[in-house]
């Protein structure tokens, strides 16, 4: 078996010193990633940061051959251990593949690097009119390798959809080595079996991101949010059946519970409505000269829905503040406890109220404190729970909790991750979620991808 300084002079055959960090405390920070409640002793023996193709191709075919873990990263803000290295080996790190190598507006395509953070990119195409609209909340700083990996959602997925709908292409480096080019520049493509989808959502499982080619659209003239309130969680959920009876298609549809209200209210004030139930954050988008018609429809179908209070942003000022609001919730449940966590579940958005409130009496069973946010008009809630990680009570509280969650979700008729992923965190669940067959497939894909097992390993579902 090769040891970790054999490993780190044969890389440094393959990239320039300056690149490779191997030192103890250098490789610790790798060792963690954006998941608060796993941790890992294992550190890697080397970490990486290549900056052409031809490195990233030489670094796997040395790891192949070697069978070194090879773990891929981009901005490290997963929230299911997606890129801990638990069993060490090699991190490549994509923070030095970051340019933006084509806005092509006619063809409505780009082609990033992927280390290229996706709020730089959605910047990028703005200034020429054009929108690449999946955006995970911290888009700031996660990369579109990480999306990719993750299948990355976001608030704007009910009229856009997620990173999935907007791949056209990959350049994908193979365990072994081997460059894979797959899908086209093309809008549409029916040309054989789209490779390419087959890597999104694989957590850095089936091979290494380098490139990717993407879907664009025009940038929507203007939008606006509204923000409406509700004694029922019941209501909030049914006015959003009635807006599409009304030919409305907000962009966003996100929403927060009267928990939610009250820690945000408490931590950040803003003026929210502490005793209502559920609250609404809805943004239209479109021509600015519709947004008055858009906004008049939609104030109508949310009173006639049951809401008791409407708030209309006119200014861009006025619409951040509602926003912030929203954007502030995990921050301020943090400031309950030492300790945040949070989970992603998705149920047909029929029974998104029977999942809240399932949710909240299975955290009054275990007596943790929880504030749900989430993506309404998708069925995909966030519960985010505040805990103290050092309290061995609370922690099993939580475990306990979380398994109710997830089969309280899979009764529902959804799924376990609707844009976090599977990772560690979620693995011993898969098994309940996919079909026995589906889950045999996905081996036999992963071990055709990957026959020595070293990308990302034990990651969404153990090989043996
Ligand atoms: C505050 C906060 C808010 C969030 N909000 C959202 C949200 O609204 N919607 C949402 O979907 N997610 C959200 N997330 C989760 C997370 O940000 C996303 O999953 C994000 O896309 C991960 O990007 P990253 O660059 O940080 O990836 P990383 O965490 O670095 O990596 C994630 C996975 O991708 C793999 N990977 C990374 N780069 C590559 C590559 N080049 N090739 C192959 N595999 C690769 C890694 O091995 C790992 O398995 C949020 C996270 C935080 C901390």
């Amino acid at each position: 078996m090769i040891i970790k300084s054999q490993i780190t002079t044969e890389l440094e055959h393959i990239l320039p010193k300056k690149n490779i960090l191997s030192s103890v405390e250098e490789c610790y920070v790798y060792s963690q990633d954006g998941t608060n409640d796993i941790t890992s002793d294992t550190l890697p023996d080397v970490v990486v940061f290549p900056e052409t193709i031809e490195e990233v191709q030489a670094v796997m075919k040395f790891a192949n051959s070697h069978k070194i873990p090879v773990v891929a990263r981009g901005a490290g803000t997963n929230l299911v251990g997606a890129c801990i290295p638990k069993k060490g080996g090699i991190v490549i790190n994509f923070t030095k593949m970051d340019n933006i190598l084509e806005i092509n507006k006619t063809n409505m395509t780009a082609k990033v690097q992927a280390g290229v953070v996706v709020g730089k990119l959605q910047e990028a195409v703005s200034k020429m009119g054009l929108f690449f609209p999946p955006d995970p909340s911290n888009l700031k700083v996660s990369t579109i390798g990480g999306a990719v990996a993750q299948s990355a959602g976001g608030p704007k997925t009910f009229k856009y959809g997620t990173t999935k709908d907007y791949i056209l292409g990959l350049k994908v480096v193979l365990a072994d080595g081997t460059l894979l080019k797959t899908g086209t520049n093309t809008i549409k493509n029916a040309t054989g079996y789209h490779l390419e989808q087959l890597f999104i959502g694989s957590e850095g499982t089936l091979g290494i991101v380098v490139e990717a080619t993407l879907k664009l659209i025009p940038k929507p003239e203007t939008t606006r949010v509204v923000m409406a309130y509700f004694d029922t969680v019941e209501n909030a959920t049914n006015s959003v059946t009635n807006m599409i009876d009304k030919n409305i298609c907000p962009s966003t549809i996100d929403f927060m519970n009267k928990n939610t209200l009250q820690t945000v209210e408490k931590f950040y004030p803003c003026g929210l409505l502490t005793n209502k139930e559920s609250a609404l954050i809805i943004e239209v988008d479109g021509f600015e000269i519709s947004m008055d018609t858009q906004i008049a429809r939609l104030e109508t179908v949310l009173r006639l829905s049951g809401a008791s209070e409407v708030i209309i942003s006119h200014t861009k000022e006025e619409q951040e503040k509602l926003w912030t609001a929203r954007r502030s919730s995990f921050g301020a449940t943090a400031k309950l406890k030492p300790d945040v966590v949070t989970n992603d579940m998705i149920v047909p958005r029929e029974n998104i109220s029977k999942l809240v409130s399932g949710i909240n009496e299975i955290c009054q069973k275990y007596g943790l404190i929880i504030s749900i946010v989430g993506h309404i008009g998708d069925g995909n809630i966030h519960p985010q729970i505040a805990l103290d990680l050092n309290n061995e009570t609370e922690v099993k509280a939580y475990e306990q909790a979380k398994k109710e969650f997830y089969k309280l979700t899979l009764e529902l008729g959804g799924t376990l991750s609707a844009e976090h992923g599977i990772g560690l965190e979620k693995k011993d669940f898969l098994k309940n979620a996919v079909q026995p067959e589906a889950l045999e497939y996905m081996k036999k894909i992963k071990k055709i991808f990957d026959p020595n097992n070293i990308l990302n390993p034990d990651k969404i579902f153990d090989m043996n």
